[in-house]
This record gives C-alpha cells, sequence and structure tokens, in this order.
C-alpha cells in the first residue's frame, strides 16, 4: 500500500494555470484521510493556496496535516502547523544567475521568433523569477487557456528554444512544462531535488510514492521524477486523475 501520493499540477490535477475543479477537490480532500498528499510543481506558493488549498471544501487542521506543499519543483516546502503555512525550508537562485538565465531566454526566443511582446496583457511578463527557477511564460502568465494550448501543442517551439538556450548557457538546465511554459534552474534543481526532499522530510521510501504527472516522457518536467524509479502514473489531464483517483479511494472503502 503506498503513503504518498504526489502529483503534478499544471495539467494533472487542473487546466493549466487555472484553480482545481471541485471533484478534484474533494477528491483531494478524501485523499487526505488515507494519504501524505504532495502536490509538486514549478508554481509560486500563492499559487498553491490559489488553485488548491483554498479549493478544498471545509478540510480540518488534522487533513492540512497531512498536505505538503513542494513550491517550485520542490525546492521550497510548505507544512500546516498550528493553524497555518509554515516555510520548511528554501533553496534560491543567486541575483547573477537569475539575470543570466532571464537574459539567455530573452535573447533565444527573439532570435527564434517567438518573443511574443505584443500578445501580453497589460502588467503581465513573460520571464518570471520563481526564486528557486525563472520560468518563460510564452504569452504571460495572464493569457487564456485555449490561447496557449494553441501557441505550442506539439512543443515544438519550446524544444527550439531550449536547445539555443543550451547553447548560449549550458550551465544551466531548461525543462518544458505547462502549456507554453520553460523552466530554467540549476542543474539537479528539478523534481528530482523535490522528490528527494519529500522522501527525507516524509521520512518514506520510493516504494511509498504514487506520482502523477503529465510529462513524463523524456525532456518533460515530471521525467526526473520517472528516471528515479518511483511508480508514475502519465495523465493526459486532470480528468484521467480523478478517474484514477475514484480506483484507489474505491479500494481503500
Ligand atoms: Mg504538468
Amino acid at each position: 500500500m503506498k503513503k504518498v501520493l504526489a502529483f503534478d499540477i499544471d495539467q494533472t490535477l487542473n487546466v493549466a494555470k487555472t484553480p482545481i475543479t471541485d471533484d478534484i477537490a474533494e477528491l483531494l480532500t478524501k485523499c487526505l484521510n488515507h494519504f501524505e498528499i504532495c502536490p509538486i510543481s514549478g508554481q509560486k506558493f500563492d499559487q498553491f493556496l490559489i488553485q488548491i488549498v483554498n479549493r478544498l471544501p471545509n478540510p480540518t487542521p488534522e487533513q492540512l496535516s497531512h498536505l505538503h506543499l513542494f513550491v517550485a519543483q520542490g525546492t521550497q516546502y510548505y507544512r500546516y502547523e498550528n493553524g497555518d503555512w509554515k516555510q520548511v525550508y528554501n533553496y534560491p537562485l543567486t541575483e547573477e544567475q537569475v539575470a543570466k538565465i532571464t537574459a539567455t531566454i530573452e535573447q533565444a526566443a527573439k532570435e527564434l521568433g517567438y518573443w511574443e511582446e505584443d500578445k501580453l496583457q497589460p502588467g503581465d511578463e513573460i520571464i518570471e523569477n520563481r526564486l528557486s527557477q525563472v520560468t518563460f511564460s510564452a504569452l504571460g502568465q495572464k493569457a487564456g487557456t485555449e490561447e496557449k494550448y494553441a501557441w505550442d501543442p506539439d512543443c515544438k517551439k519550446r524544444e527550439k528554444i531550449v536547445a539555443r538556450c543550451k547553447e548560449l548557457s549550458p550551465e544551466f538546465d531548461y525543462e518544458i512544462g505547462g502549456t507554453t511554459s520553460i523552466n530554467a534552474i540549476t542543474p539537479g534543481m528539478n523534481k528530482t531535488f523535490g522528490m528527494t526532499h519529500l522522501l527525507e522530510e516524509l521520512n518514506v521510501a520510493k516504494e511509498d510514492i504514487l506520482y502523477f504527472g503529465d510529462m513524463t516522457q523524456p525532456g518533460g518536467n515530471d521525467y526526473p521524477v520517472v528516471q528515479m524509479g518511483i511508480d508514475t502514473i502519465t495523465v493526459r489531464n486532470h480528468e484521467d486523475t480523478a478517474y484514477a483517483l475514484k480506483g484507489i479511494l474505491g479500494i481503500i472503502a
């Protein structure tokens, strides 16, 4: 029996960058009675609250104590203690690293004609400093979901940007995630880092974990978890995840 259910967020628990559905919220809340629940994603802490935590229907403090937030690919970890979320650890990039990555991605995207500044909504930005990683979102954070899906459905644009970034600044790793995103990190600061710390913090073995992700193919941001030898379920979307969770909960009940 698994002890931990770990989840990618974008396209695994939700439609990328939007709050989880009632169905997923209810299923996750039920799962908190039986498992440690660990969302792990490139997003920031506030998005974990908006997209997941605030959507759970009346969770008890006991239930929340089994929810573990692995923010920015697990380079930050938050746990619920005494009525509030506490940061347990944080491994940020340096200012120099952030500046170099930002310049690299901008140059690569501009050279390839994929720098879509004219399509941004007011106040939005293409490159965001998420402290432990720098994230490129081709159309910004606020673009519509359909527009985002249409931009790079086969990942070909992002594969070209990543290839050019690797030529310009090979000291960083670049991963494709979400629908229009590339996450730049220092080597090893990917989901392997987060999952390794998860093992330590929750004091569990790899065999205790079942991981859900939509980008489990080589080059995808869930692939490091597969490479670690953790049992993985590849989903296409949150409907697939809901289907699997219903099966798991059905077996327990
Ligand atoms: Mg995903």
